[in-house]
């Protein structure tokens, strides 16, 4: 893997996701690999020729360009949106941990969106924020699969156990099931393993678009050769039918158990 130490000009940038003012990615590029990653498109503005996953810049002068913290105060702020703020590389540098430090005084509310069991190591850091919630993205429970598809993030099982550590240490919990791969997520097998370890969860369509199509349906041919032509069904004729009678089977899901469920179908298009 190629690793650059660089400076960042800042590290905050305004969101444009549903649920966050604002987002802070401490790297960029994202040791995970996973393919269906939508985050590649990164590499234009970076320069970076590298295949994706196979690169990091640590954005060493994080802290120090966070600027005046008070703006922050009542405000969200994801980590991360374009890199995952605790795959590997976290582990020697800590520049997620060191973020969270220096946010603690003007207490925004934060929320961490990961597929690492990293994050139980700042669970201290996490709860002295008064509104601090993390989630697991998981879209397959099955290891083999999982390994193909997000090559370096802890195993699905590893996922809900991490949820379940910071549920019990108090924090608030969701499971976000992203990208569900048509007739492969086990949507109802992932609700019923983590509902007692969440608060809600969340929902997203797998997106295929310019940067993930091949390595998509190279997956799909290798692993799944029979669900191909449902696989075109749906993305090259656009049939939204599929995802209209799961939005209905996954309300319908969560409300048997209490949950909220919070779904972003067909957000950012199909292609
Ligand atoms: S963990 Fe997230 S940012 Fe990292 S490669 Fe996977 S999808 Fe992309």
């Amino acid at each position: 893997m190629k690793l650059n130490i660089i400076n960042a000009k800042n590290i905050v940038t305004k969101s444009n996701l549903p649920d966050a003012d604002y987002v802070i990615n401490p790297y960029v590029g994202c040791q995970h690999g996973c393919i269906y990653c939508y985050a590649e498109f990164m590499k234009r503005f970076t320069g970076h020729t590298e295949d994706w996953g196979k690169f990091v810049d640590v954005k060493i002068n994080a802290t120090e360009v966070l600027g005046d913290i008070e703006k922050y105060r009542g405000k969200s702020i994801l980590i991360s949106s374009v890199t995952d703020g605790y795959h590997p590389i976290e582990g020697k540098y800590k520049l997620t941990r060191k973020i969270l430090e220096a946010l603690i005084p003007a207490q925004p509310k934060i929320e961490i969106l990961t597929k690492a069991r990293m994050v139980t190591r700042d669970i201290d850091i996490l709860q002295k924020f008064d509104d601090a919630t993390v989630g697991v993205s998981i879209a397959t429970l099955d290891g083999g699969l999982s390994r193909e598809l997000e090559p370096l993030a802890a195993s699905p099982h590893l996922r809900i156990d991490t949820i379940r550590k910071c549920k019990e240490a108090g924090l608030k919990t969701y499971v976000f099931l992203s990208p569900i791969f048509p007739y492969i997520t086990e949507i109802e097998e992932i609700i019923k393993q983590s509902k007692d370890h969440i608060d809600f969860f969340m929902f997203e369509n797998l997106n295929l678009r310019p940067l993930n199509i091949k390595k998509v349906y190279d997956f799909i041919e290798k692993n799944r050769p029979e669900l191909l032509e449902k696989y075109k069904q749906i993305y090259n004729k656009k049939d939204n039918s599929y995802w209209d009678s799961l939005k209905a089977k996954i309300q319908k899901l969560c409300s048997d158990c209490g949950k909220e469920a919070r779904i972003y179908f067909h957000h950012g298009g199909f292609n």
